[in-house]
């Protein structure tokens, strides 16, 4: 396996595999790999001849008071787990590298990008969108895997590549989950043992909307409504959103129709908590 930190490194050995006729499959992460990212890694690797992996902890998509700098790097960790899986090349640029200087060209996703997180965390979609664009161009690879625990990021990702005619399939994989429900970040580890029990809370709450759309209910209020009481089991949880919406615009609905996006987002402690299902509702 190689490891490249450098542009002109990554897209020379993209280049000749490129010349060799190998298709590349690429999963862009912030590294702290976990059995999420591997899932990804493996599907790359069932679609394509190559995988290049990105490690980058993007400090774009940090805002002011966020945890950029004690987010996890434990890269020797990575490159093991990344070469266990069989990945071609890791691309692990500094800072540096990524934003020599300051960066005064951004790509913004407006709408779907300002619901949900976007209301908490404002700048993040267009960090994340930003450092896509600048991954995919210098990566160039036919297919680009994320991960469904991420749900506003596909969204915002898959708009970006449709409006700007990006040349790459975005392929998103099923969230990875603990076997109690928790799905898998590596955020988790900021967890105390205390709060690692109660954040499975969360999964319970997302499946107590599955239960209530399936039984019928289409009163998005009462689903929400129900969903707090199971949330509010955890007394420490701080809920930032529990939302029901459209699964490909992320628009309210306050009758549930169609594919329907379940997310919910909160604080335990100092650690934020995302998690999401999708869930067919009534036909449109
Ligand atoms: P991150 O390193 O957190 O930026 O995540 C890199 C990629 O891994 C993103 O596409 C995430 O959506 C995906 N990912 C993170 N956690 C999971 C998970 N539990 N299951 C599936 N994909 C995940």
């Amino acid at each position: 396996m190689q490891v490249t930190t450098t542009i002109t490194e990554i897209r020379a050995w993209v280049r000749q595999a490129r010349a060799a006729g190998r298709t590349v499959g690429f999963v862009p992460t912030m590294g702290a790999l976990h059995v999420g990212h591997t899932s990804l890694i493996d599907a790359a690797a069932e679609r394509c001849d190559c995988v290049v992996v990105s490690i980058f902890v993007n400090p774009t998509q940090f805002g002011a008071g966020e945890d950029f700098a004690r987010y996890p790097r434990p890269l020797e960790n990575d490159l093991a787990l990344c070469a266990e899986h069989g990945v071609d090349t890791v691309f692990a640029p500094s800072p540096a590298e990524m934003y020599p200087r300051e960066n005064l060209t951004w790509v913004a996703v407006e709408k779907i990008s300002e619901p949900l997180c976007g209301r908490f965390r404002p700048g993040h979609f267009r960090g994340v969108a930003t450092v896509c664009t600048k991954l995919f161009n210098i990566v160039g690879p036919d297919l680009a895997f994320f991960g469904q625990k991420d749900a506003q990021q596909v969204a915002v990702i898959r708009r970006m590549v449709a409006d700007l005619n990006l040349p790459l399939e975005i392929v998103v994989c099923p969230t990875v989950r603990e076997p109690d429900g928790l799905a898998m970040s590596s955020r988790n580890q900021y967890l105390s043992p205390q709060e690692r029990k109660e954040a499975p809370v969360i999964y319970r709450a997302l499946q107590r909307s599955a239960e209530l759309i399936r039984a019928g209910e289409t009163d998005s209020a009462q689903i929400v409504g129900r969903m707090s009481e199971v949330l509010r089991q955890v007394p420490g949880l701080q809920i930032e959103y529990v939302s029901l919406v459209d699964a490909d615009t992320l628009e309210d609905l306050p009758q549930i129709c169609g594919r329907v996006l379940v997310a919910v987002a909160g604080r335990l402690g100092p650690t934020r908590l995302i998690d999401n299902i999708v869930v067919d509702g009534p036909a449109k």
